[in-house]
């Protein structure tokens, strides 16, 4: 596109981002006060349904992967088909933030009443992922090729038995139809101020997967420990030969990982060497590989030290989320954009964090960048912030705006130049 063009199509794009503002706010506040966990988002759905209606959009699918919402805009000029996404759930916390609509909600998850809180600030994503659709909406004639808005349910995870999130938008076709030829995401991070947005090419969030071990030995009085088979003893070096592993047996000059075991049951009494033991733990990785010489490792590790202690381990792997691994091509192409968003002073090269993702399966199918936007205000130290998570989470609304035209950016930069 020729500069002039560029030019007036940018501050278009600022113009209708800035008024917007206040309406993503008034958004992201309504949906923080009516947070709902994943799996069960319907009066989040209906609402995001409600307004891309309302804007007129070309598609509006509902009921992707339960609660789902996928709109298509379809711009006035041939050219890629760029997807936009939204994670749209909350979690079992109990809000402690001091927020005129702080949540009051309260619901039941795996059998327990718990209060519930955008405690990730998911309802960020949502409401700018809303501001976008509006944006666009405005200006159809202007945009060379399509827009899909994907607003995912269950990020945070599954109730029992249930199947959900990215993976099953994908099994339902979210990226089809138009195909969708690269996509973009973002997470308000408390780890940065507002008016900053973090990026890495490459790994960014690990791979999530949980291990249940049951060591089954042999109960005995705990006197005469040589008459059983002692399944405490035999979990206390599985757990520090799992500790070895990343130690001893992996390249961690290449990329890092964690094994944690987090939870240990056993025995009832001081002198009964009780009959087994449960452990259940996480490991976290940056490299697909690497993930399988874990997934692997612990199970062999386990089985056999527990045969050496006369005992026997069972081992139960759940995958979770694999490795979010942004595009390089597409994460380079894009720092230009950021920098117009943000200024050079706002970009910055985010470390790697342990947490997971389930943007992970779209960057599996189709080149994809995720992006971290600030939302810590900007006289405090975000280090010391209240984690996403935290029922303290706080989310400087100043830095929202920063989002929403992020992907408006992202948008028309990429169907104008595109990375691919
Ligand atoms: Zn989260
Ligand atoms: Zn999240």
């Amino acid at each position: 596109m020729n500069a002039p063009t560029e030019h007036s199509l940018i501050a278009q794009i600022e113009a209708r981002a800035a008024s917007l503002e206040q309406k993503v706010i008034a958004w992201r506040r309504d949906f923080h006060a009516h947070p709902e966990l994943g799996n069960r988002e319907l009066r989040t759905s209906r609402i995001i349904a409600e307004h891309l209606q309302s804007l007129g959009l070309d598609d509006v699918r509902v009921g992707v992967a339960h609660t789902g919402v996928v709109g298509t805009l379809e711009g006035g000029k041939p050219g890629p088909c760029v997807g936009l996404r939204a994670d749209m759930d909350a979690l079992p916390v109990t809000e402690m933030a001091d927020v005129s609509f702080a949540s009051k909600a309260r619901t039941d998850w795996a059998g327990q009443e718990v209060g519930t809180m955008h405690a990730c600030g998911h309802d960020c994503h949502v409401a700018i992922l809303m501001g976008v659709a509006e944006l666009f909406a405005g200006m159809r004639e202007h945009i060379h090729g399509s827009i899909k808005f994907i607003f995912q349910p269950a990020e945070e995870g599954l109730p029992d038995g249930e199947h959900g999130g990215a993976k099953m938008m994908i099994e339902e076709h979210a990226l089809a139809n138009p195909k969708v030829d690269a996509i973009f995401g973002l997470h308000v991070m408390s780890g940065l101020n507002a008016g900053q947005v973090g990026y890495r090419p490459g790994a960014m969030m690990a791979s999530t997967d949980n291990f249940f071990i049951k060591v089954k030995g042999r109960q005995t009085h705990g006197a005469m420990p040589w008459l059983g088979a002692d399944p405490i003893v035999a979990s206390a070096q599985i757990i520090m030969g799992m500790q070895t592993l990343v130690s001893r047996q992996m390249d961690i000059m290449h990329e890092p990982a964690v094994v944690t075991i987090g939870s240990i049951n056993g025995g009832v009494r001081e002198n009964i060497i009780p009959d087994e033991v449960l452990m259940r733990g996480t490991y976290r990785t940056f490299d697909e590989e690497q993930r399988e010489f874990l997934r692997e490792r612990i199970a062999d590790t386990a089985t056999n030290i527990a045969c050496a202690c006369q005992t026997t381990a069972d081992v139960h792997i759940v995958k979770g989320y694999p490795v979010t691994v942004n595009d390089p091509k597409l994460t380079l192409w894009s720092i230009p954009t950021l920098s117009r968003v943000a200024g050079d002073a706002g970009v910055v090269h985010v470390p790697k964090t342990g947490g997971g993702e389930d943007f992970s399966y779209f960057q599996k199918e189709i080149p994809g960048a995720f992006y971290f936007v600030g939302i810590t205000p900007r006289d405090q130290d975000p280090a010391k912030a209240p984690a996403n998570h935290s029922p303290y989470f706080y989310v400087d609304e100043s830095g929202l705006l920063l989002g929403l035209r992020l992907l408006a950016h992202l948008v028309v930069d990429y169907q104008h130049k595109p990375a691919y």
